[in-house]
């Protein structure tokens, strides 16, 4: 009986993936644009009903913003409760770029494809079916779950995970800790021995407008005040300041686990070489040992000959944890008093310690299916949905648990062009999941 469920949740995981990925829901950033989420919430809901979920559906925010809630009770109901969220929605994807079609969830070559596959149409796929076994097998977990299936997390969740967690707390009412994307990931270190990369701090995100003034002239004549000039010195100043190495314990104690398995050393003095040796995954390190400020937009001018009075640029700045104050400072040293900056979406850093029993839960579910294997803490450059739920006082994590092929570029994979999950993965991620929530 039991092994019996255990393989129909796996498969039940790689088919709930597959159509999850065929209902678009592409998420442009734009709320007049964006589809699918209520169809997605709506499919999602039906498969906990059917199973015997009550499920609470909620629009946040906007029309067709759908978002499905879901508790089992869990055995101690005095213990804070385990929240398992995921976004719905993903980003855009061009057919003509793909080897298959985006939406068509095809389950060929060992693979499942599409758009969300690994972002995150696989983790909604193990939690859902893990859901439902639970249910149908009459499973009570130690402590309350909360299943949150949410929108809008590619536009920063103002229509998803922010919208509820503003309006609608009492559907996490309890909650002390989550799970989520990205992190549960392995990487091969060494000689096959693989590192489950558990998510345990993000980046703040800091979109910021820069503007300069100056006088407004003929473009023949000799003009000392041009806002353009002013503004792209400013700019490429910018753009190419290195901000200083700060080594957050997220990081250094992701090193100091490589270091412990494999041997390899972590030079302080040239931590871009080491990290480069990291392969693959030295683009996600790489990315958090510093702040980043990266122009991405400009604006100025409207004609050939005039000059403006005014320029504009708008600059992706990416801040560590306890760095926001120090990094402003630093923003006007380089920027000076000419240029004025505003901040035009401000979301909070996360961070955790990589501890406790649901840390040892997490590992002790890994070490089950994958002896020798170890879990490792790691910061995410990019956000999540966890920058919402750590309002809440949620302690944060990215754990969706997949052994990987040692040479797949997993991380090229999110919102990249043939976006794909192995079928073994997400069966793996399902007995994973399933045990942990039974020991969370
Ligand atoms: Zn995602």
């Amino acid at each position: 009986m039991s092994e019996q469920q255990s393989t129909l949740a796996e498969d039940e995981s790689v088919l709930l993936t597959s159509e999850l990925i065929r209902i678009d829901t592409t998420n442009t950033g734009d709320p007049a644009t964006v589809v699918g989420e209520r169809a997605a919430a709506e499919y999602v809901a039906g498969k906990l009903a059917e199973v015997g979920y009550e499920t609470t559906y909620v629009e946040s925010g906007g029309k067709g913003r759908g978002n499905v809630v879901a508790r089992l009770a869990g055995a101690d109901p005095g213990r804070g409760a385990l929240l398992i969220h995921g976004h719905l929605d993903v980003v855009p994807a061009d057919p003509s770029e793909w080897s298959v079609h985006p939406f068509s969830g095809a389950v060929q070559d060992g693979y499942v494809w599409g758009r969300g596959a690994v972002d995150m149409k696989d983790m909604l796929g193990m939690t859902l079916a893990t859901a439902r076994r639970f249910k149908r097998d009459g499973v009570v977990p130690p402590r309350d779950l909360i299943f949150a299936f949410v929108a809008d997390e590619e536009a920063g969740g103002e229509y998803g995970a922010q919208w509820l967690v503003e309006n609608r707390p009492e559907l996490f009412e309890g909650a002390t800790e989550a799970i989520s994307e990205v992190g549960g990931f392995s990487i091969t270190v060494k000689d096959g021995v693989r590192a489950y990369m558990v998510e345990t701090a993000e980046k703040g995100i800091a979109w910021m407008r820069l503007r300069a003034r100056g006088r407004a002239g003929h473009g023949s004549m000799v003009h000392e005040d041009n806002a353009v000039t002013k503004l792209t010195q400013a700019v490429a100043r910018l753009g190419t300041h290195k901000f200083p190495l700060v080594l957050t314990n997220s990081v250094r104690e992701f090193f100091a686990a490589v270091t412990e398995m494999t041997g390899m050393a972590f030079d302080e003095d040239d931590l871009d070489g080491s990290v480069a040796k990291l392969g693959a995954v030295a683009r996600l390190v790489g990315a958090t040992l510093r702040d980043t400020a990266n122009p991405t937009m400009l604006n100025a001018g409207y004609k050939a000959n005039v000059i403006p009075s005014v320029a504009e640029a708008v600059v992706d700045c990416r801040v560590l944890p306890g760095r926001r104050e120090a990094f402003e400072r630093e923003l006007d040293d380089i920027l000076g008093p000419d240029i004025e900056r505003e901040w035009v979406t401000s979301l909070p850093s996360v961070e955790t310690t990589f501890d406790g029993a649901l840390v040892d839960a997490m590992s002790a579910s890994i070490m089950a299916e994958d002896p020798g294997a170890r879990t490792v803490p790691y910061m995410l450059s990019g956000g999540t949905d966890a920058k919402s739920f750590q309002a809440l006082g949620i302690r944060c994590f990215g754990f969706a648990p997949l052994r990987l092929p040692a040479d797949l570029d997993f991380t090229a994979l999110f919102h990249g062009v043939d976006e794909r999950v192995p079928v073994d993965a997400l069966k793996f991620g399902t007995r994973v999941l399933d045990r942990f929530l039974r020991t969370c």
